[in-house]
């Protein structure tokens, strides 16, 4: 099945799982902020501080991610809303079922992927 209903479900879980993993990574980022407070603060001369500095900044670029994969979603459902969802937005044609299956926020077709 390829129709609305099926794009819809398929959102609804990439988003779910996309909240999930943004909720264990704040939480991740939490305790190592936690670990910063607790650890000695002379961050240049211990190598433990410079160790949670640098997986602090890990842990904020995968948050990141996430965040902006959550907002990929969230236009991607728009578009479904709008009834233009799975059309490239460079040529207008239909995106193959198996690249929405991958990749459920593609905006293009496999030949424009990378100039929206
Ligand atoms: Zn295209």
């Amino acid at each position: 099945m390829t129709d609305t209903t099926t794009h819809s479900t398929r959102l609804a879980e990439e988003r779910q799982t996309t909240v999930d993993r943004l909720e264990g990574l704040r939480r991740e980022f939490g305790q190592v902020v936690e670990a910063t407070v607790d650890a000695n603060s002379d961050d240049e001369h211990d190598p433990e501080g410079a160790t949670i500095a640098y997986e602090r900044s890990q842990v904020a670029a995968l948050i990141d991610h996430a965040e902006q994969h959550l907002a990929e979603i969230d236009a991607a459902q728009e578009r479904l809303a709008q009834g233009i969802y799975g059309l490239c937005v460079v040529c207008g044609r239909r995106i193959p079922e198996e690249r929405l299956e991958a990749r459920p926020t593609a905006r293009t077709c496999v030949e424009h992927a990378g100039r929206a």
